[in-house]
């Protein structure tokens, strides 16, 4: 019997509504109880008097052994007890947390105590430890849903339960709410409560009359409520584990184990029914609901209700004044209240949603609900670019389900394509039913039709109306229809498959289109509203939320870390040369260095996804995938005399290693780096990092083993031209003869063998041969940081370092090796690397890890097997004609550098002065952002469009950015 809460000793009358009797408590003291134990079960203990509603209770304590000493009230019969102790002896074997009978001195569970003439029924049950859960407040999802699982158990493990005195007529019998309610209700003295819940049960049980008589029926605990549940601490929370009190164990809807424990939940939900409802989901893991017991749920959480409050009410009338029984009958109020809160529909579409077995009352069966939107599994590798694929994963969902129910509200990446300078309309405002073509369609509620045509009704519904199409109606204009009949039949519109739209119209309105712009979202969504409710379906909350994602951020990131744009898009998905965000928006990728074979390119997330599955570990151990990938990078590698190999994780760690590499190799300490450039991060890194962009103190706080020479920008530089490097070389030798004679002699030499951070400039020819030659006269080693210009990026050669014609000593490469796994590496000469054994092992834990190693050689094969060095070539040399077309009509633009698909677009205010046009390109980059392409700025002066896209980007992407850039510059 429910009771909350419960102080330790109760002396309460209990009324059975049946019987028509009191129940009295047997009548027993602790000396008594004390002398039951230990005349009938041998247990010499003290008794100290537990609560209960109907029995006596005592805990004996012997020598540190507890025992639960129970005097039945009289009103049992011998077989309802014995039926008790039957199915504790049976859920403790199946593993349920249960108290268990202790057997008396002749072997038998239930004995007879002989007192006056009178014989009192007593037994003995081992004590479980715990607190009941009555005494927390606030009940967790965690502990909700432990509470559901509980009661599941019990629920499963008494379904082959059989005992005779399981038929038993209770008040709490669920199938006999109607009954008890009706007799009881005349105890709420208050006219507009009576009525309340009068009111709310007549409701409830017409709901529950459209399946009673499918609800199965089986032995049920009955009231696993919390307060008798036993939580046990863990972790700091106190969490569901044992059952007791198995008073009410009888016969019952099975159903209604379920609805009394979320019930109960319902008083520490702070007022939020679906909260308790996370029990059915755990619930449902353990006994599987049928449709009819869902239908059932939540009528039942309310008939409940509406029992305790009676009951409650009824027993204060008995007891007046009894103070402890009418604030127990507040709190069956207040989880009465809670349940009327949410309506039955509402309630069975949210239960039905979180088990993922929606219904929809326009078509008959089970539905399933779709996802298009960006993030959707099913439109990977680039599954979202063929037109039919909605209709295709349609038909692959109706292979199991009756119904595939695309939602309103929800930003299909299916309706949106690449290269388009506006916005896609892809924001729903229909549920799109796909259905076998025939099916019938069905009436989903009382409505007059307003209007018919060929494939399409209008009918009436509250504050608006309901639009239909894709169907044959079978209907005419006026027909009064009631919820349940025929409307028409869904038509074929694709190989035996059918869709059926559905929109709801604000009453009004003529206009109402199934897809608007993200940016019409805010006009529309108030006149084309969801239908979900109305046709039985629980709306499909969209994910996704730019605004909270940007605000989560920058709570949590510091300000010096890096972000794009002032109104970032929300970008959830990549393909190829293709960024998309969460709105379905696909915008051209120009600057995605890193993603160089595409992004997610399907036979690296296979190739990742397959080694994690078999392996990953560190490189101090033997497998194969580790010299496959070095032995590759060494095939490739600019020199044969670069034959060695170090694998690490990033361009900043390739670069730190490398410099430690030469310092531990020459014995000396300082670095020549060049002005303007960027290296990394780390300690090592960031000192040879001089960009001003990066960090405006640079060149004043360089460590003192950091030389910084001249940046030889033959464009805008100290010496200018194409045949300029001689005069830079000039520069060079004499300051690191100056070097030498402080005694301050180079370790090395490091530089991108293009200036990536100067905006994409080709050195002058002949500078980069000429500059090893001069720091290999000082004995020093030469770095080439190929870290975003290697790796067949400048489409005519495979290295920079090629390109003019020089071989280095040390090179890093990173980004475009990994496609954006992290990876990264040195490669060098055998000699050099193995100086570093005089400072000790070098070890990195991912570094080389058979996972970083197959993404490493996926992006190679791709490389190879998809030409992409050569498309670089193709479509970079084709773009820079069509770039230096544009600089002919645009005078903004003073010169594209670069080459391949590595190109700077640098824009002037002036093409004498090169007065960098600074604003001017921040500009331009927001506004390519509206067109569908995303550019960025680069360079100390954030001048330089940076022109690095993925080496897949395709002529007309190369074309669509042309021609967005063009407008830009036009004014458009
Ligand atoms: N070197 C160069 C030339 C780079 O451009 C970068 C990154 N922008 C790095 C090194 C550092 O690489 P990572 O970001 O992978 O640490």
């Amino acid at each position: 019997m429910a009771r909350l809460p419960r102080p330790e000793v109760l002396a309460l009358t209990v009324f059975d509504f049946f019987s028509g009797q009191e129940l009295a408590r047997p009548q027993v003291t602790p000396a008594e109880a004390e002398v039951i134990a230990s005349e009938l079960f041998g247990i010499a203990g003290t008794a100290r008097e537990m609560g209960s509603n109907q029995d006596r209770n005592f805990l004996i304590e012997d020598d540190g052994s507890r025992y639960l000493l129970k005097v039945d009230n009289s009103a049992f019969s011998e077989q309802e007890l014995l039926a008790q102790d039957a199915a504790l002896a049976h859920l403790a074997e199946r593993g349920v947390r249960v108290p268990v009978p202790v057997a008396g001195g002749d072997g038998r569970t239930r004995q007879r105590w002989e007192r006056d003439g009178d014989a009192l029924s007593v037994r003995v049950l081992s004590y479980l430890d715990g607190a009941p859960l009555a005494g927390m407040r606030e009940f967790g999802p965690e502990i909700v849903a432990a509470l559901g699982a509980l009661s599941g158990s019990v629920a499963r493990e008494l379904a082959d339960f059989s005992s005779d005195g399981l038929d038993r007529k209770l008040q709490w019998d669920l199938r006999s709410a109607d009954r008890v309610i009706e007799r009881l209700i005349g105890s709420v003295t208050d006219a507009d409560q009576r009525d309340l819940v009068a009111e709310a049960a007549g409701d409830a049980s017409q709901r529950l009359g459209l399946v009673r008589d499918r609800l199965r029926v089986q032995a049920i605990h009955g009231d696993i409520t919390d307060d008798n549940v036993l939580g046990e601490q863990r972790d700091g929370t106190l969490l569901p584990t044992g059952v007791i009190d198995f008073g009410d164990l009888a016969h019952g809807w099975l159903v209604a184990e379920l609805a009394v424990t979320i019930s109960s939940i319902l008083n520490h939900v702070d007022g939020d029914p679906r909260a308790a409802l996370v029990a059915v989901s755990a619930f449902d893991r353990m006994v599987q609901l049928t449709d009819d017991e869902l239908a059932a749920l939540w009528p039942l959480v309310v008939l409940r209700g509406a029992v305790l409050v009676v009951s409650g009410e009824h027993q204060v009338a008995l007891e007046e004044g009894n103070d402890y029984a009418a604030e127990r009958t507040d709190h069956e109020w207040q989880l009465f209240r809670a349940s009327l809160d949410l309506g039955f529909d509402e309630a069975e579409r949210f239960i039905r949603s979180l088990l993922g077995r929606p219904v929809c009352r326009l078509l008959a069966g089970d539905v399933e609900i779709l996802d298009f939107s960006v993030a959707s599994p099913q439109l990977n590798d680039g599954r979202w670019l063929d037109p039919e694929v909605e209709w295709k994963i349609a038909r692959d969902v109706l292979a199991r389900a009756s119904v595939a129910a695309a939602p309103y509200g929800q930003y299909r990446l299916t309706r949106s394509t690449p290269n388009s300078s506006s916005e896609a309309s892809t924001l729903a405002l229909a549920w799109d039913l796909f259905t076998s073509a025939g099916a019938e369609v069905l009436v989903p509620y009382d409505a007059e039709v307003l209007t018919v045509t060929a494939d399409s009704v209008r009918l009436t519904a509250e504050g608006s109306e309901l639009r239909l199409s894709g169907f044959t109606p079978s209907v005419a204009v006026g027909d009064q229809l009631a919820v349940g009949d025929a409307l028409g039949t869904v038509h074929q519109q694709r190989d035996g498959v059918g869709r059926l739209r559905v929109r709801q119209v604000a009453d009004g309105q003529s206009k109402a289109p199934a897809f608007v712009a993200p940016s019409e979202a805010g006009d529309w969504m108030p006149v084309v509203t969801d239908p979900a409710p109305s046709i039985g379906l629980e709306p499909v909350p969209n994910p996704f939320d730019a605004d909270t994602e940007l605000e989560r951020r920058s709570r949590i990131f510091a300000s010096a870390q890096e972000r794009y744009y002032l109104k970032p898009p929300q970008i959830e998905r990549g393909w190829k040369e293709f960024l998309v965000g969460a709105d379905g928006r696909v915008y051209l990728d120009m600057v995605n260095n890193v993603a160089a074979i595409g992004h997610s390119h399907p036979r690296q997330v296979a190739a990742v996804a397959g080694q994690l599955a078999l392996l990953n570990t560190n490189s101090r151990f033997l497998y194969r995938a580790l010299a496959d990938l070095s032995e590759r990078l060494v095939a490739l590698a600019p020199d044969p005399s670069l034959d060695t190999v170090m694998l690490v994780n990033s361009g900043t760690e390739a670069v730190d290693l490398a410099l430690r590499l030469a310092q531990v190799h020459t014995g000396r300490r300082p670095v020549v780096a060049l002005r303007e450039a960027y290296h990394g991060w780390s300690m090592g890194a960031d000192a040879v990092t001089t960009s001003a962009y990066d960090n405006p103190t640079a060149l004043a706080n360089r460590p003192d083993w950091v030389e910084v020479a001249d940046v030889p920008n033959p464009y805008r530089g100290t010496h200018r031209g194409a045949d300029s490097a001689e005069r830079y070389l000039d520069d060079l030798r004499s300051q690191l003869d100056n070097l030498a004679e402080d005694g301050r002699d180079p370790a090395a030499f490091i530089c991108e063998s293009v200036l990536g951070n100067a905006g994409g400039i080709l050195l002058p020819d002949g500078y980069l041969a000429g500059a090893y030659e001069e720091v290999r006269r000082h004995g020093g080693l030469c770095i080439a940081d190929e870290v975003q210009v290697g790796y067949g990026r400048l489409g005519h050669h495979l290295w920079g370092v090629q390109q003019q014609g020089a071989v280095p000593d040390i090179i890093t490469v990173a980004k475009a090796m990994g496609n954006g796994y992290p990876l990264g590496a040195v490669i060098t000469r055998k000699e050099i690397a193995e100086s570093l054994s005089r400072e000790g092992n070098f070890f990195s834990s991912a570094g080389g890890s058979p996972v970083s190693c197959a993404a490493g050689l996926a992006v190679l094969d791709v490389i190879r097997d998809e030409g992409l060095q050569a498309n670089a070539a193709d479509v970079g040399d084709y773009l820079l004609v069509r770039l230096q077309k544009l600089a002919d009509r645009h005078p903004v633009i003073g010169a594209i550098h670069g080459m391949g698909l590595y190109l700077g677009i640098e824009l002037v205010r002036d093409r004498e002065t090169l007065e960098p046009a600074t604003v001017e390109t921040e500009a331009v980059c927001e506004r390519l952002l509206e067109l569908g392409v995303i550019m960025q700025a680069t360079s100390e002066r954030q001048n330089v469009l940076k022109v690095k896209p993925p080496l897949c980007l395709s002529r007309a992407s190369a074309d669509f950015f042309v021609d967005a850039l063009d407008q830009v510059l036009s004014g458009g």
